[in-house]
């Protein structure tokens, strides 16, 4: 935890970084909170760094809430957030009242459905485009 916070200040005096950014951050390990990707592996993967709202920020904003509280950023890679995710409201599945953990689970299982539709009509390119995998 103390390391933590050193680690948060040193992201907040590079300048690129705010406190609450840097501190979600740090607690995601700087990693996609939804499929693992490690975002600080070169500059492909950094350059994916997206931070999510896990209730959408319209959503939150409608029910009278704070869309930018910590508990409700997650660190994600541009695919998962913006192509699979997208304005997906895991309360949906998880529930009105579910935890931090079980909204980026309920998440996770529709970015999840939404990459394998995705895989099924990459297959079909690739088919069409006389690929031969493996
Ligand atoms: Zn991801």
């Amino acid at each position: 935890m103390h390391n933590d916070h050193r680690i948060v200040e040193e992201l907040v005096k590079t300048g690129k970084w705010s406190r609450d950014h840097a501190t979600v951050a740090v607690r995601a390990e700087f990693k996609c909170e939804y499929c693992g990707l490690d975002l600080l592996k070169d500059a492909q993967h950094y350059k994916l760094w997206q931070l999510d709202h896990i209730v959408p920020k319209k959503l939150m904003v409608q029910d009278g809430m704070d869309p930018d509280e910590h508990n409700n950023l997650a660190i994600a890679c541009k695919p998962c957030n913006f192509d699979f995710k997208w304005r997906f409201d895991p309360r949906t599945t998880a529930g009105a009242n579910a935890d931090r953990l079980a909204l980026i689970n309920a998440a996770k299982e529709e970015i999840r459905e939404r990459k394998q539709a995705c895989d099924s009509e990459l297959s079909r390119l690739r088919e069409i485009a006389g690929r031969v995998d493996g």
